[in-house]
């Protein structure tokens, strides 16, 4: 199937499985990961109406951004090295994966230097994996506390990223539990900090993450098809 058919198929199945549990639609937003993917891929995919990317590598994604000239628009979901946020600036509208003080520091640091702003979310590591990034579910109200104190940023919501299972119901309880900590922050009621973005489900699971709530979509495979080298 062409990226174009494959687009249309996963916004049906994302306005189906909004409508299924009570919500609109225009409230889920896909961002189409296009990791491991040619500039070409991604220029395809405007084509057929998607506007909205995520990028996980730094030097993959700035020299991609640099050969397209389409008005997209991206966000960064990968895990990100303090020494590399400069070259986002400028680039990335949003930054899904900030998951440490340091880094949200640098972000802050780099944004302001442009006299902007960043918005963010945090990263979540629910199931405490250690091969993966994210804050734990208990440092969490923590660090949103002292991440709301930075000048150059605003904290949007949280981000998750499961463990991998066969079954996307085996995902479910997670994105319950990422939701569930959005309502503790908000109840924390920490001045400039809006728990509007949940960003989860991926292509085996988004389904489900809508139904528990999910405002961004972060598909690749589904779209683009298997990725043809995967990286860490
Ligand atoms: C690769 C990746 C995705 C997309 O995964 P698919 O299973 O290909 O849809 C989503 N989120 C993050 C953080 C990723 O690294």
């Amino acid at each position: 199937m062409s990226i174009a058919e494959n687009l249309k198929q996963i916004q049906e199945r994302i306005s189906a499985a909004a409508l299924r549990s009570g919500r609109n639609p225009d409230d889920v937003r896909l961002v189409a990961v296009s990791k491991t993917q040619s500039a070409d891929a991604v220029k395809e995919a405007v084509r057929a109406g998607q506007l909205l990317f995520g990028e996980n590598y730094v030097q993959e994604f700035t020299a991609k951004a640099e050969a397209l000239s389409e008005p997209v628009e991206w966000h960064f979901i990968g895990s990100l090295q303090s020494n590399k946020v400069k070259q986002l600036v400028g680039l990335v509208t949003m930054i899904h994966s900030v998951d440490r003080f340091s880094l949200a520091q640098e972000i802050s640091r780099q944004w302001g230097r442009g006299g902007k702003n960043c918005d963010i979310l945090l990263e979540v590591n629910i199931a405490g994996e250690t091969t993966k990034g994210g804050t734990t579910g208990d440092d969490l109200l923590e660090l949103t506390r002292e991440v709301a104190e930075l000048p150059h940023l605003r904290i949007m919501g949280l981000m998750t990223m499961p463990p991998f299972f066969d079954d996307p119901e085996g995902a479910r309880p997670y994105f319950r539990e990422l939701h569930r900590l959005a309502g503790v922050i908000t109840a924390a009621e920490i001045p400039g900090v809006r728990m509007q973005e949940l960003s989860m489900g991926m292509s085996g699971d988004f389904e489900a993450a809508i139904q528990e709530g999910a405002t961004l979509v972060r598909v690749g495979s589904a779209l683009f098809g298997e990725r043809i080298y995967a990286r860490s």
